[in-house]
């Protein structure tokens, strides 16, 4: 168990923004990434619809889910949706809502690509 617990080194995305936003009193830990986003969503998906059991799988989902939750920070609403959607599953094990997130990560994505035009 401890060894599919290690964390793997990661590389940097390359798409990441340089800058952190700040909010208010609270500065996000790092800049917000629609490629990140999707990329952490999309590994929980493979977690959680794989139904795979075990105490490490639900480990590596919520924190996959967490990784979402944090790199989305520069849009209010998709991060308290995935922030819901994580704080569901830890509860009560309930699916995120895919194909609700799956609009916003579009939505977004546009934006994104507007505001870089
Ligand atoms: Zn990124």
């Amino acid at each position: 168990m401890s060894e599919t617990l290690t964390p793997k080194q990661k590389k940097p995305c390359t798409n990441c923004p340089p800058l952190v936003v700040p909010r208010r009193e609270y500065t996000p830990t790092r800049p917000s990434c629609i490629d990140c986003v999707e990329k952490h969503l999309g590994a929980a998906y493979v977690l959680l619809t794989e139904a795979r059991e075990g105490y490490a799988y639900r480990l590596r989902a919520v924190g996959h889910l967490f990784e979402a939750e944090d790199e989305s920070q520069e849009w209010p609403e998709l991060h308290a949706a995935l922030r819901e959607a994580r704080n569901r599953y830890q509860a009560a094990e309930e699916m995120p809502d895919w194909k609700s997130l799956e609009g916003m990560l579009i939505e977004v994505r546009q934006t994104v690509r507007q505001a870089s035009v």
